[in-house]
């Protein structure tokens, strides 16, 4: 590396100190304070508490995505360090990052952090349905690094919130309809959906939708509810699917409904749709 590339480098992570000495030893460190202050603006660390935090933000992911979200930003972070002489201390920051995915999944599954390593481990590992496993770097894995020059290319910062920006796309996209029970406030992880084949709704002139059958019959239940948003599928959890299907309402998170089939539910009362008391 040219001495330009380690100005180059030394402005990349902007350093406090870049001293070139006589025997032109190049001294490149992270402002590991400032580093901090930067997590706490992307939601990671409260300078306050002086502790990690968990992401509200990622919990809508499924467990393997929230884990692969850190992994990402892990990993370049690692590489971003690498050539900084005070690496060893970079680290500290890498296990912030590790507690903050650890208290994420924990918050998500409202659960402690007991929990979560009982779980998930420390290194934080999980299998993806398609059978792979997802985990953050091993312990050993980053115990093993040591710091050392990379090529300049690999000297680029990790853009955090262009990877937020990535895992919230998924928030929109139709997997994430399998990834939450619609029932509001329902954190069950255990996704089912109900389908319907056919579908009853009909708007009469005023505007108004009406769940009614080609006889005039009234419908009720799951099925009621998905004609009157005209879709034919909803995800729930195996409690409240079965609760549904044997008729026993409970309130649906309509912010979820709306996000996932891209309508506006707020003049939908889906007890009443449910319970086929809608009024004509
Ligand atoms: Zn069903
Ligand atoms: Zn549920």
């Amino acid at each position: 590396m040219s001495e330009r590339e380690f100005a180059r480098a030394a402005e990349l992570l902007s350093l406090k100190t870049l001293d070139i000495t006589r025997s032109r030893r190049i001294s490149i460190r992270l402002d590991i304070k400032e580093f901090y202050s930067k997590l706490a603006n992307l939601g990671f660390f409260s300078p306050k508490r002086n502790s990690p935090l968990s992401v509200p933000r990622l919990i809508f992911l499924n467990d393997y995505e929230i884990i692969s979200f850190y992994n990402s930003l892990i990993r370049g972070y690692l590489n971003w360090f690498r050539c900084a002489d005070n690496f060893t201390s970079a680290k500290n920051i890498i296990w912030s990052l590790r507690m903050s995915c650890l208290k994420t999944l924990a918050r998500k599954h409202k659960k402690n952090l007991k929990w979560v390593l009982n779980i998930f481990t420390v290194n934080v590992s999980v299998k993806t349905p398609g059978g792979n496993k997802v985990s953050l770097p091993s312990i050993h894995e980053i115990t093993q690094l040591n710091s050392k020059f990379l090529l300049s290319d690999q000297l680029k910062q990790p853009d955090a919130d262009s990877l937020f920006k990535k895992y919230s796309l998924r928030l929109h996209s139709s997997r994430f309809l399998f990834s939450k029970c619609a029932v509001k406030d329902c954190c069950n992880t255990d996704i089912e959906i109900h389908h319907v084949k056919k579908l009853a709704r009909r708007i009469d002139s005023s505007g108004k939708i009406n769940v009614l059958t080609s006889n005039n019959k009234r419908l009720s239940g799951i099925g009621a509810i998905l004609s009157a948003v005209n879709r034919k599928q909803i995800p729930l959890c195996s409690f409240h699917h079965l609760e549904f299907e044997i008729g026993n309402y409970s309130p649906l998170d309509t912010d979820f409904i709306s996000k996932v089939y891209k309508i506006d539910c707020s003049n939908l009362n889906f007890e009443e749709i449910f319970l086929g008391r809608q009024s004509n």
